[in-house]
């Protein structure tokens, strides 16, 4: 195609990218926005619209105990009288 050809109803545009003289009917409108020529254009990468998915970690129900989870029923182990050897018979 000669560069100053004339088409009815098409006029010259650059390309933004390669600066190359082109017709407007071969211009395309990439995602970066820029009006650029079929050789330039260049389509979105498909890992731009992966999205996380969501991972829940805890678990789906538990049965936890009756009473107040957070009171402590149990007593210290007291090394002197909770000693295992004295519920052993001598
Ligand atoms: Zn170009």
């Amino acid at each position: 195609m000669k560069k100053n050809n004339y088409t009815h109803g098409d006029w010259n545009v650059v390309c933004q990218r390669c600066q190359k003289q082109l017709k407007a009917s071969q211009i395309k409108k990439e995602w970066t926005g820029l009006l650029v020529g079929p050789e330039c254009f260049e389509l979105r990468h498909p890992q731009d619209f992966v999205k996380g998915k969501p991972d829940p970690q805890r678990v789906p129900y538990s049965n936890e105990p009756s009473g107040d989870p957070t009171s402590n029923s149990q007593t210290p182990f007291d090394p002197d009288t909770d000693s295992i050897w004295q519920s052993v018979p001598q």
